[in-house]
């Protein structure tokens, strides 16, 4: 059986060909799948026969589902449990924001870069995911959303609405993926499907050099998240492993020289998770102003999330002050980000699968 999630528009007129049928008909699969969540495309009326048929005897889901759902009393954030088809755990949230509905997905059950202060990084990669489960994810928030009209309500969205934004955020690291996620881009930003303008979906990187080559060749609109997390190349490899294969210094140049190229007027958001006596120093500080010299970079500091047993340490209020404040005053646009639903775990760094054995130790450690 073929995953029906995983079908760009290209392949269901490929098959409408091979059935000598018209084009138009992919349009009607897409729209009826992701504009308005039927699953059950063999019963689709307005179908020829043949076409049901294909569809009954050749496609299906991907079995991911929903597992947990949970709701965070502080900022309305929902961080979903996604169970696939093979019982591995993945996870997404979803966060209500003013002038939009963002939802943070994943792409890798686990992560293979083991970055020291991030929480998924210790589980190590189980398995890439698919660009069907990549999608259904998408699928399975917004039939989430249509289901629960009180949580729109309460948030005063209007009725019809649903997710706006994506960010490649969850669990993994993109770019060692990067065949599925850019299958999942054509699936997501179809217009007949979910119909997600690229600006509109972030990708986010630990500094994949050669899967950014790759992703920015075929979308150059896509809108660019790096995790930088430090200011030389020997602080950086300290804590994120993946510098020693691709290092910041050459990894910042080739951003440069691709925002000049291409005169985009997008902005590179740069990630950096503030470490107490890591990287909040004001000497890192200006070291940071150097870094990004030249980039049309939007800065977020994200206070680090303390994530049990960990050797580090969320940063004193009055130096994550003082850090923002040289950043601001060096004409950087910087904020200081707070993670949402931290009350569910569901904040950066957060997303885990705890097993039986390892939730009851992180029980004993409380
Ligand atoms: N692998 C990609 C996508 C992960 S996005 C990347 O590195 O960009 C998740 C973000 O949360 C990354 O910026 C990551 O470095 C950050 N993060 C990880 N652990 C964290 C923690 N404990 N506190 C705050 N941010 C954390």
């Amino acid at each position: 059986m073929l995953d029906m999630f995983a079908q760009t528009r290209l392949q269901w007129e490929a098959l409408c060909l091979e059935l000598g049928l018209p084009l138009i008909h992919a349009k009607t699969i897409y729209r009826a799948l992701f504009k308005e969540g039927h699953t059950d495309l063999a019963t689709l009326a307005s179908l020829p026969k043949i076409l049901q048929e294909k569809l009954r005897d050749s496609f299906a889901g991907n079995g991911a589902t929903i597992a947990k759902e949970s709701l965070s009393r502080y900022d309305g954030t929902v961080k979903f449990l996604i169970r696939l088809g093979d019982g591995s755990l993945v996870e997404s949230v979803l966060m209500p924001e003013k002038q939009r509905i963002t939802l943070c997905i994943s792409r890798q059950v686990g992560c293979a870069q083991a970055c020291t202060f991030c929480y998924t990084g210790r589980m190590g990669l189980k398995r890439q995911m698919t660009a069907g489960e990549i999608v259904s994810q998408v699928w399975l928030a917004r039939q989430w959303i249509r289901e629960h009209p009180e949580w729109l309500e309460a948030r005063s969205y209007p009725s019809f609405a649903s997710v706006s934004n994506i960010v490649f955020m969850g669990m993994g690291e993109p770019l060692d993926n990067v065949i599925e996620v850019s299958r999942a881009l054509h699936i997501l930003s179809d217009p007949w499907g979910f119909h997600l303008a690229l600006r509109k979906i972030s990708v986010s990187t630990a500094g994949h050099r050669d899967g950014l080559v790759a992703i920015l060749e075929e979308f150059p609109d896509l809108s660019l998240a790096l995790s930088l997390h430090a200011t030389t190349e020997r602080e950086r490899s300290q804590l994120m492993p993946i510098n020693r294969r691709w290092p910041i210094g050459e990894l910042l140049d080739f951003l440069r020289a691709h925002y000049e190229r291409t005169g985009t007027d997008r902005s590179l958001l740069v990630q950096y998770t503030v470490i107490r006596g890591v990287n909040d120093s004001e000497r890192q500080a200006r070291e940071l102003v150097e870094l990004l010299r030249g980039l049309p970079v939007k800065l977020n500091l994200i206070p680090l999330n303390e994530v049990e047993p960990s050797r580090f340490q969320s940063p004193e209020p009055g130096s994550l002050e003082a850090f923002r404040d040289l950043l601001y005053e060096a004409g950087i646009r910087v904020m200081v980000r707070y993670s949402k639903g931290q009350d569910i775990d569901a904040a950066c760094g957060q997303l885990v699968i705890k097993t039986k054995a390892e939730e009851s130790e992180s029980i004993s450690v409380v």
